[in-house]
């Protein structure tokens, strides 16, 4: 059985080892990045955008791999939007992490930020690009990132634990089960269900990139 403890998963990053569990079903590599199917996916359509090196979050990202990291999320999230109707995405800038390597989490959503957020709207504020998040990494050493549709925030970092926006998408998502991956990771009824999540995404995934054109309806049936 994969050891899961914080203690293992520091000293063996499963983002960095092509072998493991993290990486088993790779969308599309570009030059410094991997875009993957979540292993362990909150509802049907759950991608991670993946620097190749070990970077902690956006926010450490350079110039040139932000660049190239924002024309793959724009694209990510219109395959989203487009194919499931709706899309958010979050990073834990360090806080809530429990893997140490930088991956923003892409999947259809739609719903008011207060469904996430519900301490309130001080608790969270508005960003206005998610280039953003390298200035606020570099005052604060740390965010807690999330978008809903095309409004992109950041929460008050204080509230954040570990995993702590998979809690919260997963209950506004009515899938709460799915919310902690490492319990997820254990229970083989709810890894077969996201099993056959991951091969109708990489089913939709495949359709899409051969022809975006196609009504929605139709990529779903297929
Ligand atoms: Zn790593």
């Amino acid at each position: 059985m994969t050891d899961l403890s914080e203690k293992s998963i520091r000293a063996n990053c499963p983002h960095c080892n092509h072998h493991s569990f993290a990486l088993n079903h790779v969308l599309k590599t570009t030059e410094n990045f991997l875009v993957v199917c979540d292993g362990h996916p909150l509802t049907q359509g759950h991608i991670l955008i993946i620097p190749k090196a070990h970077l902690s979050c956006i926010g450490e990202y350079a110039p040139n791999l932000l660049g190239e990291f924002v024309g793959l999320y724009q694209r990510t999230k219109r395959f989203i939007e487009s194919v499931y109707g709706s899309v958010s995405t979050f990073e834990h800038g360090i806080v809530g992490q429990t893997v140490f390597h930088s991956h923003i989490q892409m999947f259809p959503y739609a719903g008011p930020p207060e469904a996430i957020i519900p301490e309130g709207d001080r608790c969270f504020e508005p960003i206005p690009d998610i280039s953003a998040l390298r200035g606020i990494y570099k005052r604060d050493g740390r965010y807690l990132f999330f978008s809903i549709g095309r409004a992109l925030w950041i929460a008050d970092p204080s509230i954040g634990v570990p995993g702590f926006f998979r809690e919260r998408f997963g209950k506004a998502l009515g899938n709460e089960v799915r919310s902690d991956w490492k319990r997820m990771h254990d229970n083989e009824a709810l890894m077969e269900e996201g099993r056959a999540d991951i091969g109708r995404l990489v089913r939709a995934w495949q359709a899409y990139h051969r022809n975006p054109h196609l009504p929605q309806e139709d990529r779903l049936r297929s």
